[in-house]
């Protein structure tokens, strides 16, 4: 596999997108909207009863949808109604894509925006290609690798430092240039209105703003933008970001340089430079390190997706600098020798810990930005690896764990074990979508600003937060981790958006936010629907645990509903399992692991758009023609 195949973004076609005749015309049609809608307050009650954005009734948002034509799934309704639209008026997967990437950057602005990062990986029905485009964030190039020295987590967390250079609109322009019919201008269109006439608060929405409330209160844009009036917005008030929409506007009309080139970059580069905290002790809020010249020059990268093949399909995902990929295809590699059924599903369930342990030791030993590490991702993907590391696992007893990495020389079960790497923390945040085309293009999209809230901090005027990447560095660094900081360096990452081919032809879409947890939620999910005899809504739905080499042979962290069902399965296995959350863990989402959206094409053609029924409140999967 050739990893980086080219880079994308070139000044010269940035410089070329600017301010046309086009866009004059486009910016008054556009700036229409925006006087439309009241310019002060963020928030403002709904009508009993209403559809807030619209002023109509809401129609319903099922979290699953059968029928043809086109198929989007993602966490929120309102995105992916605007992707279903785009299907509907002739758009292919990689234009809904971007446009629901770009609503969910209004309705979800603390998983996911402008302001951060992700990846994109597109099956081409006509060529039967998978490519993928890397937008992950970097770390500026006067970046010291000591600038982590002396600062807790919990402190980079709200900061300057953690900030990496955003790749995320990027990712959108290179998305259209290169497997798109749209422009970038019509694309954005919806989320402009959107963030116009504003979207209702939900639970989610208001229990994520309180979570952060603490850390938002101390960034005067985020707290004027995000506590209006000092409170989390209520539930069923309607949220408006004009700030965004005009950010938005402004891209649209005159391209991504605005963005990377233009005084948005600026406004980025000043305020990770000087965070503007209020001097509290527990916020110090440390500088970063990002220049407008950090902008100009992000390039996302277009490179060859991760392959395995399981039980006769073909799994494309992730290459480094994600980890997915690898960790995924590993995982499926280790299972593949192995026989699941639901019939003994307690042997299943214990063979799936075992493989994502071994899977994830070998992830934390190897895995980082290939650019600036020595990542094995050939042999991390190889049967022959896989097969010694499955001789390793006892297929009646769980190994103690944390289990070693694997020696990348071994071919049977000789294998030798390698050191122990550490385990890294996790999040709840970021977000995924999936679309697939009436022509069987498809569209695997996982995009984040790291922690749920991202750095805490909002562009002034701008109306989006900055992510907190860099904190997916190793924050203490051994001499062999191939995840420490580096100017330049992309953090590793666990996003795992995965396109599932059966004989040429898009079988599966899947991915989900969740830290770490994402591998662990992409593979049970696969494991559910292919192996274990459930529907693919089912294999959404259905109760997770996450095995990601626990420190101390801790009990494997899952959900409640997973405990119940399952506890009494893997006991004989000597797997034992902890509830995720806790009486200390913030919110009301801390007890979940995931919010996947899904999409399932039989070989008839029938579209299958699963997203959650209850996780994160409950995501939207949308058909474009419903069947009966
Ligand atoms: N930053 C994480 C990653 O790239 C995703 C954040 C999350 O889902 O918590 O793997």
């Amino acid at each position: 596999m050739s990893n980086v195949v080219r880079r994308h973004r070139s000044a010269l076609r940035r410089t070329a997108l600017r301010r046309t005749a086009l866009g004059v015309a486009a910016a008054l049609a556009l700036g229409a909207v925006a006087a439309a809608a009241p310019a002060s307050a963020h928030t403002i009650a709904a009508a009993p009863g209403s559809s807030v954005a619209a002023g109509r009734p809401a129609p319903p948002a099922p979290s699953t949808s059968t029928g043809y034509g086109g198929a989007v799934a993602s966490v929120d309704a309102e995105a992916s109604r605007i992707g279903l639209e785009v299907l509907r008026d002739g758009g292919n997967a990689a234009d809904a894509a971007v446009a629901t990437a770009a609503a969910l950057g209004v309705t979800e602005p603390y998983s996911s925006g402008i302001g951060g990062g992700g990846y994109f990986v597109y099956f081409d029905a006509a060529t039967g290609e998978v490519t993928t485009i890397d937008g992950r964030e970097t770390a500026p190039a006067a970046m010291p690798s000591t600038a982590f020295d002396g600062w807790t987590f919990q402190q980079l967390v709200s900061s300057g430092r953690s900030v990496g250079v955003p790749g995320t609109l990027a990712t959108w322009e290179a998305a259209l240039d290169e497997f798109g019919t749209e422009s970038l201008r019509d694309v954005l269109q919806p989320s402009i209105l959107l963030a116009t006439r504003g979207f209702r608060v939900d639970e989610t929405f208001r229990q994520q703003t309180l979570d952060n409330e603490a850390r938002f209160s101390v960034f005067p844009e985020t707290a004027e933008l995000f506590l209006p009036n000092g409170d989390a917005p209520q539930v069923g008030s309607t949220f408006r970001n004009l700030d965004l929409a005009k950010t938005l506007r402004q891209i649209a009309l005159f391209g991504t340089d605005e963005f990377y080139g233009g005084p948005i970059a600026d406004d980025i580069a000043a305020i990770v430079q000087d965070p503007d905290a209020l001097g509290s002790t527990t916020y110090p809020a440390p500088a970063g390190f990002m220049t407008a010249d950090d902008l100009a020059d992000y390039e996302v990268l277009q490179q060859d997706p991760t392959h395995v093949e399981y039980r006769g399909l073909d799994v494309y995902g992730m290459a480094p600098s994600s980890s997915g990929g690898t960790t995924v295809g590993e995982s499926l590699n280790i299972l593949e020798d192995f026989g699941l059924s639901p019939e003994d599903v307690g042997q299943s369930l214990h063979l799936y810990f075992e493989a994502t342990a071994h899977a994830f030791a070998d992830r934390n030993a190897y895995v980082g930005d290939p650019a600036f590490a020595d990542v094995p991702t050939q042999t991390l993907l190889s049967q022959e690896f896989a097969d010694a590391r499955a001789c390793e696992i006892d297929p009646d007893l769980a190994a103690t764990k944390p289990v070693a990495a694997g020696d990348l020389a071994a071919t049977g079960c000789e294998a030798a074990a390698a050191a122990v790497a550490p385990a890294d923390t996790e999040g709840l945040s970021t977000t995924h979508l999936s679309v697939v085309d009436r022509w069987g293009n498809a569209v695997a999209y996982t995009l984040t600003i790291e922690q749920t809230g991202g750095s805490g901090m909002t562009v002034p005027g701008r109306g989006f937060l900055l992510n907190n990447e860099l904190t997916d560095f190793s924050l203490t660094c051994s001499g062999t981790d191939p995840n420490c900081l580096e100017a330049g360096k992309r953090p590793r990452s666990s996003m795992s958006p995965t396109i599932v081919l059966d004989g040429g032809e898009v079988r599966y879409v899947v991915g989900s936010p969740g830290g770490a947890t994402i591998i662990t939620t992409v593979v049970q999910i696969l494991l559910n629907r292919i192996d274990l005899g459930m529907t693919l809504p089912e294999a959404v739905a259905a109760p997770r645990a996450s095995q990601r080499n626990t420190a101390n042979n801790a009990p494997t962290p899952a959900e409640a509903e997973f405990i119940a069902a399952y506890a009494d399965d893997l006991a004989p296995f000597a797997q034992f399992l902890s509830q995720v959350g806790g009486p200390n863990a913030p919110g009301t989402l801390a007890g979940e692991i995931g919010a996947a959206a899904a999409i399932e094409v039989a070989p008839d053609g029938l579209m299958i758009a699963a997203a959650e029924p209850v996780r994160r409140g409950g995501g939207t999967g949308v058909v474009v023609e419903p069947a009966d």
